[in-house]
Order: structure tokens, then sequence, then C-alpha cells
């Protein structure tokens, strides 16, 4: 598991692509703040995510930032995050996930990188998907389909909020007992510890 990229720009910690989309909306002293300032790191993410080969992702980055079609990719990337960060919130609840989720889902699973096609590997064939970026819409497209193996599988039921009530981080709890409560132990965890150290000190002076 990667904790964070080599500048630190991104987080990995999630277990799974749709979450760490979700936790590019981070709280840093107490304020929200957006990973995803444009387009160009909306390229990014999906590079260091591995979801979009990254000379594809520096390629769409050349193209389209800065452009007005950038701009509105970027715009439907934040929409799509938001509904995203509904699901989340509603499967780590338990409850029943918002129809305006699924129906974001749905709208970005018309997209893909590219066709799929059958290539000679090593010991055989491989099945791959092809990138070809006609329009930075397409870019979405992988999200979605993470969005949607999630959605539809039976780890949706490990999904969890990170137990920092100033943290609004999510992620898959795939530790064995089922007993993972931070985003991560470095961020949430131990100043947990630390707090839940002086308060009984507090009470055993008290
Ligand atoms: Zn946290």
């Amino acid at each position: 598991m990667r904790e964070a990229t080599a500048e630190g720009r991104f987080l990995f910690v999630a277990n799974q692509a749709c979450l760490d989309f979700v936790n590019t909306e981070v709280m840093r002293h107490g304020q929200p703040a957006d990973l995803l300032e444009g387009f160009g790191s909306l390229a990014a993410w999906l590079a260091e995510s591995g979801l979009v080969p990254a000379e594809d992702a520096m390629e769409a980055a050349r193209r389209w930032e800065g452009s007005g079609k950038g701009r509105h990719v970027h715009a439907k990337a934040l929409e799509l995050r938001g509904r995203l960060r509904a699901m989340a919130e509603a499967l780590a609840r338990g409850e029943p996930v918002p129809s305006s989720s699924v129906e974001a889902i749905n709208e970005a699973l018309r997209w893909t990188l590219g066709p799929m096609e059958v290539a000679a590997a090593e010991d055989g064939f491989e099945l791959r998907q092809r990138t070809e970026l006609q329009e930075p819409e397409q870019l979405l497209g992988p999200i979605a389909e993470q969005a949607a193996e999630l959605l539809c599988g039976t780890e949706r039921a490990l999904v969890r909020r990170c137990e920092n009530p100033g943290c609004i981080l999510y992620f898959l709890d795939t530790s064995r007992n089922r007993s993972r409560r931070w985003c991560s132990m470095e961020a949430c965890g131990n100043r947990a510890k630390v707090a839940a150290h002086y308060r009984r000190q507090r009470d055993r002076r008290g």
C-alpha cells in the first residue's frame, strides 16, 4: 500500500481506487482542501493511481489542460466525486445508496479509455485495454468502473470512514479481523492514541 506520492500530493490509503478518488478531498488544519485543482491534477491523479497509463494521462494533460473541454471534464469529475462520496458515506453507515450516485456512475460508465484487445503475452495471450483518447470525458470511465466494482461486489460491506471526527477519508477495511479504524496510523491513529493517553493521565490525577 502506498501512503502518498513522492511529492506527498495524493493519498493512496483506501485499498480501493474509487475511495482513493473520493479521498482527493481532504481536511487540512480543520479546513476542507481539494487536491484536484484542475484538469492537470486530475490527469496526474489518474496516472498515479494506475487507472490510466502514465504516458496517456500526460498526453491528455498536454492536450486539454487549460482548455474549455478540460475545464468541463474537471467540473464533471468533481461532480462525480461528490456522488461517490455520498455512496461511500451510505455504504459506511449501512444505509441505502442514493439513486443519484448510481445515476452518476452509470453516466460515466458510458466512457472508456478505448477498446479491449487480445494481445500476445509471455505465455499465451492476455486481454487488455487499449487507450485511444478522443475526448477528455473518457478519463472518467475507469473511475466509474472502480465505483461499479465496489458497489456490485461483496467488498461494499467493508467501506469505513476514518474514526477521527475531524477527518473525511474513506477506506476499505481489508484487515484480517476487520479492525482498521483510521485512514492511516500516522495521520489519525497516533493522534487518537495520544489524546486517549492524556485523557487517562488527567483522569488518574483527577
Ligand atoms: Zn483519518
